[in-house]
């Protein structure tokens, strides 16, 4: 369904934006993708990639915590690709601790790769997709963006911020066949997750099965955690024609967690 598309995801080499950069090549999109890591996984990853969907895929390692990545970015993948027509907003990191003691760098780091990140990106692509009439953007947000939890000031505070640029961006793609949606995960399970379950057992004081069983599942009434390709499938449906009326929206993935 997204045979000639071009996608770009940040945060692409890892998790959730690896199952999504899988699903669109899957569907037929080109890519662009970013993030960190080893080069030579990341190449590995890229020729998968291609292999996925008979698509072409680009790496960028841009870091998009500064408003310069994200410009090298964007550009990158115009002068490779001639345009975006799906942007997904994926990047993001973490910090566990209490309010009192949040080092306030990473209060800073957070609000910018979280949040910012999708602004800088959602700009510099929006005008071209106006002008031809079609746009997709896809912000990973977060069950976080709905609802709070302790320890998690940062992110919340992020996650229903792009929930908010989510709404106001929607409406200004409505006329243009732009639209803009958060998909809200509850848990999945990735790397990202991995190092929250340490960061909440120093946190609460408890061992690493406590913070699964009475954390993190307990909020998520299913009790399992999501996987990288249900989103992909999402963000795959959100990009296709069939997504063209869904928009401004922000749709949980959590277990029935927001049900509450
Ligand atoms: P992850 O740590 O597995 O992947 C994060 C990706 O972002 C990696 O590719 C990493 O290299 C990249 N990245 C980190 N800092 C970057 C920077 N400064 N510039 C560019 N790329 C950078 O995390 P994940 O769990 O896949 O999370 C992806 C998104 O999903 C995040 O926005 C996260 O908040 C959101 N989310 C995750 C969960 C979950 O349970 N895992 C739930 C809800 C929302």
């Amino acid at each position: 369904p997204l045979a000639g598309r071009t996608a770009v995801v940040t945060g692409s080499t890892s998790g959730i934006g690896l199952g999504i950069a899988k699903a669109l090549a899957g569907a037929g999109a080109n890519l662009v993708i970013n993030g960190f890591g080893d080069p030579r996984s990341i190449e590995q990853t890229r020729l998968s990639l291609e292999a996925a969907g008979d698509v072409t895929v680009r790496f960028d390692g841009s870091n998009l915590a500064e408003p310069a990545g994200v410009a090298t970015l964007i550009e990158g993948a115009v002068a490779a690709f001639g345009q975006v027509d799906i942007l997904v907003n994926n990047a993001g990191i973490q910090h566990v601790a209490p309010v009192e003691a949040f080092p306030v760098e990473l209060w800073d780091a957070i609000i910018a790769l979280n949040l910012s990140a999708a602004f800088h990106a959602t700009r510099a692509v929006f005008a071209g997709m106006k002008e031809r009439s079609f746009g997709r953007i896809v912000n990973v947000a977060s069950a976080h963006g709905l609802v709070g939890s302790p320890f998690k000031s940062a992110y919340v505070a992020a996650k229903h911020g792009i929930v908010g640029f989510t709404k106001a961006v929607a409406l200004e793609g409505a006329e243009y066949g732009v639209t803009v949606n958060a998909i809200c995960p509850g848990y999945v399970w990735t790397p990202l997750v991995e190092k929250q379950i340490e960061e909440q057992a120093k946190a609460h004081g408890i061992a690493r099965d406590r913070v699964v069983k009475e954390i993190l599942l307990a909020a998520q009434p299913n009790k399992r955690f999501a996987t990288v390709e249900e989103i992909g499938a999402l963000a795959v449906f959100l990009a296709s024609e069939a997504g063209a009326s869904m928009t401004g929206t922000a749709i949980p993935v959590d277990g029935a967690w927001t049900a509450h």
